[in-house]
Parts: C-alpha cells; sequence; structure tokens
C-alpha cells in the first residue's frame, strides 16, 4: 500500500470524486475546496514536482487542463478560475505528489490573487537571464 495519499487514489483503495480519468492523468473534486468546484489533476504515476518528470509526461498531464477548466467554470457558473501548481513546500504544496488545481473564482469570493510587484533593476535582470539560460535544457 503506498503512502502518498494520491498513490492511493489513483490506485482506488481511496474514493475519490472523479471528474476525468486517462492512461496517464486522474482528476477529482479537492475534498477541502476553497471554492466551489475546485478540481485536482495529478499524474498517475508519483513525481514530486513538476522540474522531475520528462518533458513527455508533462505534456500528457497538461492536455486535459483547457477542457477541465472550461467545463468546471462553466458547470459551477465561475466568472474566473485560476490554474495553480506548487513545487515544494516554501511554494505552499502539501500534498507531495505533484498536482495542479484548477480553482474558480468569483468577484468578491475573498481569496485574493495580488503578490507585491518590485521594480526591477535591468543588469539584474540580465544576470538572471544568463544564469537560467546556461542550465536551460529543452
Ligand atoms: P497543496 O496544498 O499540496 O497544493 O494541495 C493539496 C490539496 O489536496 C489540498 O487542496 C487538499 O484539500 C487536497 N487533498 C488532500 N487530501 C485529499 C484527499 O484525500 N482527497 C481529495 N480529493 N483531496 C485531497
Ligand atoms: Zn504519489
Amino acid at each position: 500500500m503506498p503512502e502518498c495519499i494520491f498513490c492511493r487514489i489513483v490506485a482506488g483503495s481511496i474514493p475519490c470524486t472523479k471528474l476525468y480519468e486517462d492512461a496517464h492523468v486522474l482528476s477529482f473534486l479537492d475534498i477541502g475546496p476553497i471554492s466551489p468546484g475546485h478540481t485536482l489533476l495529478v499524474p498517475k504515476r508519483h513525481y514530486g514536482a513538476i522540474m522531475e518528470m520528462p518533458a513527455g509526461e508533462v505534456a500528457a498531464l497538461f492536455k486535459p487542463v483547457a477542457a477541465l477548466a472550461a467545463a468546471v467554470k462553466t458547470a459551477v457558473g465561475a466568472e474566473g478560475i485560476n490554474v495553480l501548481q506548487n513545487n515544494g513546500p516554501t511554494a505552499g504544496q502539501v500534498v507531495p505528489h505533484l498536482h495542479i488545481h484548477l480553482i474558480p473564482r468569483w468577484p468578491d469570493d475573498g481569496l485574493g490573487f495580488r503578490w507585491p510587484a518590485r521594480e526591477a533593476d535591468a543588469a539584474v535582470l540580465a544576470r538572471q537571464a544568463e544564469a537560467i539560460r546556461v542550465l536551460l535544457k529543452v
């Protein structure tokens, strides 16, 4: 029996409110929704973070996102929808099995989404971009 809660859901040993399934992914309603229709999409194979996933598996994971977002948003009558994916506890990840959140939104729903922007220094941006480009393997 896997320890991971989402691996158990994928294996069928813990029930879920299933929305969609294919060979690579499973989507179900979040058990602790932060808004009505809060949906999760997970890869069937266990990965901790998106950086650990082969590109083909990332593509398979994201393939149903647009259709899911459209269906969820219309079904619950939302005005917007956040698609979020957290990697690591510092970034807000609690369940250590990679997952995508689809969070329907309404005006004045109290959830907010305002991160403070800072003014950028052009030289710092150039240094950061160079550091990223030398590491980037697509
Ligand atoms: P995280 O905070 O890791 O980005 O999100 C984990 C999400 O999984 C939370 O929104 C939480 O409510 C949801 N969750 C945790 N355990 C279960 C479960 O057993 N079933 C379902 N459907 N959702 C779960
Ligand atoms: Zn897992």
